[in-house]
């Protein structure tokens, strides 16, 4: 299967806790249910990565009801290639399903990682860099956002305990009658999540242990850590004023910019830049 049609029919398929029961559909969430009886106790354990992985399919799904996916297999295809590149060389390579990326139809400039690993890049952004290397950084800083499981911890505690809770009080109905109440709590769940990576952003330190996580994956990965100074100036030039997509979700890029060149020092563009920056514009041109 293309590996688009794949995607979107893996983040669409339903993520379903509780409600109309009986189809395979509902594994996922009912192996939740079950795991929750069995933790009823502890209803604020942390989140197991299985766990994350459907809360994040959820929230991919909602950004996909705001934007269309690109629908240019080669691109999607080469966008995958560079992220494993650098989500290989991060401090969380295997996550529950793997790393999996898409490209967004919008000129809009953004990026966003939903939990457990599933990361979407807008073509105005792609569009913003002018190399693999600098591609490489914004998939890179996306990976440290999963890596960090700054997206999972946007959840508040109250609204984990609640869940928890539930579970096990519903597990011991045997799953009767209350799975709409299920139903409203994962999706507070999945509120708290999308309003933070798509409306209200990170925190500052998130973006900041993110950038950093970028610099160290891209050197691992044999990229120059300099493209990200490159392209935080870019983005700088054109997110001049805006308010919107990624420069209201993110620090100012000045301060990203000014902290990331303090990082990255003198660094020198490895011998395989050209052939990256060529490949890159065959992708996307
Ligand atoms: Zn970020």
């Amino acid at each position: 299967m293309r590996r688009d049609a794949w995607l979107a029919l893996l983040i669409l398929a339903p993520f379903a806790v509780g409600g109309c029961g009986g189809t395979a559909a509902l594994i996922p969430a009912a192996a939740i249910a079950v795991k929750g009886a069995s933790k009823a106790t502890e209803a604020a354990r942390p989140i197991t990565d299985s766990e994350e992985y459907y809360v994040g399919r959820a929230v991919a799904a909602r950004i996909l009801s705001k934007y269309k996916l690109d629908q240019n297999p080669k691109l999607t295809q080469y966008v995958n290639e560079v992220g494993e590149t650098v989500a290989r060389k991060s401090s969380r390579p295997n996550p529950f399903r793997g790393y999996h990326f898409a490209v967004l139809d919008t000129q809009e400039i953004n990026a966003f990682a939903c939990p457990g690993g599933i990361i979407f890049i807008t073509r105005g952004l792609i569009q913003t860099c002018k190399s693999e290397d600098q591609l490489a950084a914004v998939l890179a800083h996306e990976v440290g956002h999963v890596a960090n499981k700054d997206g999972i911890n946007s959840i508040s505690q109250a609204r984990w305990t609640q869940v928890f809770t539930a579970m096990g009080a519903e597990a011991a109905r045997q799953y009767g009658g209350v799975a709409g109440n299920l139903v409203s709590l994962f999706e507070g769940s999945i509120d708290d999540v999308f309003k933070t990576i798509v409306v209200n952003g990170y925190s500052r330190q998130a973006e900041e242990t993110a950038d950093a996580a970028a610099l160290t994956e891209l050197t691992k990965a044999g990229y120059d850590p300099a493209a990200m100074v490159v392209l935080l100036a870019a983005m700088e030039a054109k997110g001049a004023g805006a308010s919107s997509g990624i420069f209201k979700t993110h620090p100012p890029t000045s301060e990203r910019l000014a902290k990331v060149k303090a990082s990255v020092g003198q660094s020198q563009a490895s011998k395989g830049e050209k052939i990256r920056t060529e490949r890159f514009k065959k992708m996307t041109s």
